[in-house]
């Protein structure tokens, strides 16, 4: 089909193909996405914290997304949407570019399905994760100087071999998969009060707000570093502008460009949306190791951080806080420990 691989007018900053459908999807597509997620991926536990419930005078539970392979929520996501892929893009295979969750997820599910998958990354990217994406069975193209030039990189090459680019926001089928993580707290805890979530490109927040959200009387908020506001920027302003910079030691939700797609579903479903400070991350980071022993990176421990920020308003509420990640880089891990008071 003529200009079936070629991108198209995008509705904010990212690059997108006629073949990024950017309509919400329901709690009914969410509920298609759990009966193939469930086949290849283990429900994750719900677990009360005694150490977040006594600070919070609340009933804090905890769901364990780092208990995924891969160790982050993100795989949902992959294998909904390699599950569900058009015939027509297998062979040729998928693109992405992360240094992180999102490449680790998509080259998951690749393995799983048998559809070969290609992660751009950063010519300086950590030698750990280039690792582990190859123990994956991707292909890593290893391009540019930040993950911009490499994203840029793999995009060109999705037109050159007429193969499919994974966005990592505007994907109905990954705010789908990683939607199934509420469906599960549906069916355990449909009293839920209030759900705190990390948001980077808002994937994970959008799949609460459209199952917690939708199904519960649940509030979902999302929280978001100081130093990387670009979704909450879009949220209250309604702008899906750029930001030039982000610095924040939660890479996973360093995001300088708010998505469309999960803009407008975050914009209906979220009931706050909040800020943490750098210190806030660091400390709950630390926090969690020491009462929970809990290993958690930075983008996890800013819903942490938005919860613990709450404090008093949170009294005798039950909480969930999704533990989104435990990919922390262990110099980090180690320095954020030893600067602790825990
Ligand atoms: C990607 C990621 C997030 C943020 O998710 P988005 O869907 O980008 O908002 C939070 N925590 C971890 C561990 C992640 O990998």
């Amino acid at each position: 089909m003529a200009g079936r691989y070629e991108p198209i007018e995008s509705p904010d900053e990212t690059t997108v193909f006629p073949y990024h459908d950017l309509t919400p999807p329901t709690v009914a597509t969410v509920a298609r996405a759990r009966r193939r997620v469930r086949q290849h991926l283990p429900q994750t536990p719900l677990v009360r914290s005694e150490p977040l419930s006594e600070a919070l005078d609340a009933d804090v539970l905890l769901k364990r997304e780092d208990t995924l392979p891969t160790g982050a929520f993100k795989v949902r996501g992959g294998v909904n949407l390699v599950a569900s892929l058009d015939e027509e893009f297998r062979d040729a295979g998928l693109l992405a570019a992360s240094t992180g969750n999102h490449g680790q997820s998509i080259a998951w599910a690749g393995r799983e399905f048998g559809v070969p998958v290609t992660i751009g990354v950063p010519e300086d990217a950590n030698a750990g994760k280039v690792a582990a994406l190859e123990q994956l069975g991707a292909e890593v193209l290893q391009y540019g100087a930040d993950y911009d030039e490499a994203r840029e990189r793999v995009e060109e090459l999705a037109v050159e071999r007429e193969a499919r680019y994974v966005h990592s926001g505007n994907e109905p089928a990954l705010i789908a998969g990683v939607g199934t993580a509420g469906l599960e707290i549906v069916d355990e805890r449909p009293d839920v009060d209030r759900i705190f979530c990390p948001v980077g490109g808002g994937t994970s927040a959008a799949g609460y707000c459209l199952t917690l959200g939708e199904l519960t009387d649940a509030a979902v908020v999302g929280v978001q570093a100081e130093g990387a506001p670009a979704m909450y920027r879009a949220w209250n302003e309604g702008t899906l502008a750029a930001l030039d910079s982000v610095d924040t030691i939660a890479e996973g939700i360093a995001t300088r460009v708010p998505f469309a797609l999960t803009t407008e579903i975050l914009r209906d479903g979220l009931a706050d949306f909040r800020l943490v400070s750098e210190e806030a991350i660091e400390d709950a980071v630390a926090r969690l190791f020491a009462t929970d022993r809990i290993v958690t990176e930075g983008a996890c421990a800013t819903a942490v951080a938005g919860a613990l920020q709450a404090g008093s308003d949170l009294r005798g509420e039950t909480v969930v806080i999704p533990i989104s990640g435990r990919n922390v880089d262990r110099e980090k891990f180690d320095r954020l420990l030893a600067e602790s008071d825990y």
